[in-house]
This record gives C-alpha cells, structure tokens and sequence, in this order.
C-alpha cells in the first residue's frame, strides 16, 4: 500500500523484529503487574528508535510523520503500552522541538534519544477538555519564574527527566497568556502525588503533579511567553496523529489473534473460521481497520507536507475514527474468541482495555469531533 525506501524498511524490519522478539513477550505481565518496562525503553534507545522524529543532530533518526505512525502501529499490534512510551517521549520533546530555541533544544534534546525520558504536562483536576480553564500560575521573579498548581493523569509524570509544563503566566490574557517551560526532575517544589491505578495501559505510569513555589530559570522558558497555548495546540495535533497510530495497531493485533484463533477453534465438528457469522465479523473488522490505516497515513502524509489548512482536521478525524474502530474490533475480538476471548490467558482482552483509552486522551472523540466540525464549517478555504 505504501512505497517504503531502502532505509525505512530496514527500520520498520528492526522495530517487527523487536515487537515480536522482546515486547511481545512482556506484554502479558507489564499488564498484570502494572509495572513500567525500563528494560523496553532500553531496548528502544539501543536501537535508536525511542525518539525517532528527532533530527539526527540531536540524536535522533528524523523519521517522517508517516514512518513514526508505523512504528507506532508494528508495535500496539502487540503492546499499546510500549507504544505509549515512545507516544510520551514524542509529546515531552515536540513541544521543545517546535518552538524551543537553539540552546534549549541542545541541552535538552539528545538527552531523550540516549534513555532520559519526557512527559507533557497540560491537565488539570479542574482542567480537561476545557483546558484554557488551567489554573497553574508562573510569576516571573528575579531571572525566573515561580510555578504553583497541580498537573494530573500525566504519562511518565514521575518519572520524567524532563517535563513540558504549561501555566498561566498572564491570566487575563486567556490563550495568549499561556507559557511553557521545561521543568526537570529534582526541582525543589516538584512533588510527586500518587501514580493511577488504571483499566488499561497499565504498563504505563500516571501520575499528579503539584508545582508548589517550582522555580524554574528563564532560559527553560519555550519560546516566548504567551506562546504556550499555539505550542500545545501544535503538539496536540501531532499527537493525535500518534493515538491514531497506537489504535490502527491496537485493532490488526486483535484481528491478527482472532483469525489465528478462529481458525484452530472446532465446534460442530469444524473450525468456527468456516461459519459465515464468524467471517462477516472478521470481514468487517479488516474493512474498517484498513480504512482507519488509510486515514490515518492521510494525516501522516500532511502532517509531513506541512499541509496547514488539512492537519488539524485530518489528525482529529484519524484519532476518532481509528480509536471508535479499535474500540469495536477489540470488542468483537472477544466475541469471536467467545469465553476464551475473556480469560486473561489470552491478549484480546487486554486490548480491549487498552483500546477504551485510545478514545479519551490527546482530547475525547467528543472533543475530535467538535475540532473537525469547527475545520469543516469554518475554515473557508480547503
Ligand atoms: C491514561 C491517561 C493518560 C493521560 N496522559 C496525559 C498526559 O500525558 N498529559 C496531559 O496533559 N494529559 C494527559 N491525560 C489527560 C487527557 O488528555 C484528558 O483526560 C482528556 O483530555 C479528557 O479530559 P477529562 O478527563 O478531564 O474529561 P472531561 O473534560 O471532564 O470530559 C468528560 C466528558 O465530557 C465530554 N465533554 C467535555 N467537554 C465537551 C464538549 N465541549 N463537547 C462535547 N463533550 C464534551 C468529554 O468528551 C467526556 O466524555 C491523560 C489521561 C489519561 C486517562
């Protein structure tokens, strides 16, 4: 479907030889024991593939947008939460990579292609969908600034090297007094709360984060200030790109299992694979898979093409229609798999968990639906 040259199947190889070999394998038991594989990330970082949209002169492989989505997805098909870490340390780092200068972007950049990891630090208790309503504060004082509030579900949030942290340094100035800075780990007044006990990803951490008296120096402002919220939007939608991703491998991992399964499962003397309601199934899981794939590699290609009146539209419709799609064919997975399906011995229902989250974050389907809405109804030229 898509003409990959010499190097990025090489790459691709390396990332399927490495899902199978090493993450798969783990899969089962991160999940159980809700336990953040460092060995992974190590793994990744050995490989060169834990920042892979980072140019090379900061470490990375500076992999288009498409190649990044499919590494992404060669991985979900077997662990969504291994994906997340690569999904996290893209989110941390963009906002640095997109608007940080010259010399934020050497100290802080190579560090995360060599192991250190990155969060993104936007959501609030009080602050979700409705994020302009943040209520962490920055006062610049004395060649700083002093942040105070709190900061929930973030991904690696404990344990971050980095973190890309927004706050309010001009309030009454709403969207455009937003700012972002790179707070780094053992700041005084950066105190860990709890990390989430979750339905799914559970190989992932969450955590609450509370800034209180945080000072942070200048110079690890990103950009200027009042630039944050234009940074968040920017990072957002690339993410979303990657949640669209994550759930495209999500899904053809649970397909993958139920026609393995289906076809090895006797009843009434045959395998169910041959009974016609069993292939409808599976024949509308493939369908709407491919075309969440295809959708999803659309907005891959204008987010590589820098296709500004389309990115913003095409990266909310791929992160609902492929995280809807991952919801149901997991769904059907376990249908197909019948009481199998259910039992933890077998991945569908992992899956399942993990796909319910690929709907909520980097903005609710409610939310990319009110995104695609506003592009297709207001923005005058396409
Ligand atoms: C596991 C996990 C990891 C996360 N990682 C991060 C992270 O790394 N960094 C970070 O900053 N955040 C992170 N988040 C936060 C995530 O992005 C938010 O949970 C999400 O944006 C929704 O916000 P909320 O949970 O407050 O829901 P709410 O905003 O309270 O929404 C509740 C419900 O109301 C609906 N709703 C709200 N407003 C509207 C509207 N205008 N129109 C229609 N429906 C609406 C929503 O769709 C939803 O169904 C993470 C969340 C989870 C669960």
């Amino acid at each position: 479907m898509i003409e990959l040259n010499e190097e990025q199947r090489i790459i691709l190889n390396t990332v399927k030889q490495i899902s199978l070999e090493k993450i798969k394998p783990r899969a089962a038991e991160i999940d159980e024991k809700g336990e953040f594989p460092w060995d992974t990330v190590k793994i990744f970082a050995e490989n060169g593939i834990l920042t892979p949209l980072l140019p090379e002169k900061y470490g990375g492989i500076g992999a288009e947008y498409l190649l990044f989505a499919m590494i992404l997805e060669e991985i979900s098909k077997v662990c969504a939460a291994s994906a997340l870490i690569l999904i996290a340390q893209a989110d941390g780092m963009l906002p640095i990579l997109y608007m940080g200068d010259e010399a934020l972007k050497e100290r802080f950049l190579p560090q995360l292609a060599e192991g250190k990891l990155s969060a993104f630090a936007a959501t609030e208790p009080g602050a979700g969908s409705d994020i302009l309503s943040m209520r962490t504060r920055a006062v610049k004082k004395d060649g700083s600034y002093i942040l105070n509030g709190q900061k929930c579900f973030i991904t690696n949030g404990s344990i971050a090297d980095i973190i890309s942290a927004y706050a309010y340094s001009d309030p009454d100035k709403k969207a455009k007094g937003m700012t972002v800075f790179v707070v780094e780990k053992g700041s005084k007044g950066l105190v860990y709360g709890k990390n989430e006990n979750k339905m799914g990803m559970r190989g992932s951490i969450n955590s609450e984060l509370f800034f209180e008296d945080l000072m942070v120096p200048e110079e690890n402002r990103i950009g200027e200030e009042g630039d944050g919220f234009g940074n968040m939007m920017a990072s957002l939608k690339s993410s979303r790109l990657f949640t669209a991703a994550q759930a495209v491998g999500i899904a053809q991992g649970a397909i993958d299992e139920t026609i393995n399964y289906a076809n090895q499962r006797i009843q009434f003397g045959g395998p169910i694979s041959k009974l016609q309601a069993i292939q409808f199934m599976v024949a509308d899981m493939v369908a709407q898979t491919e075309a969440a794939r295809l959708l999803t590699y659309q907005a891959a290609r204008y987010l590589d093409k820098k296709k500004k009146n389309q990115i913003s539209k095409f990266c909310s419709m791929a992160k609902f229609i492929a995280s809807d799609t991952a919801m149901k064919v997991t769904t059907d997975a376990v249908q197909v798999m019948g009481g199998y399906g259910y039992m933890k011995e077998f991945p569908v229902e992992r899956m399942m968990r993990d796909a319910k989250l690929t709907q909520i974050y980097t903005g609710t389907n409610q939310i990319m639906r009110v995104v695609a809405a506003r592009e297709i109804f207001e923005r005058k030229i396409d």
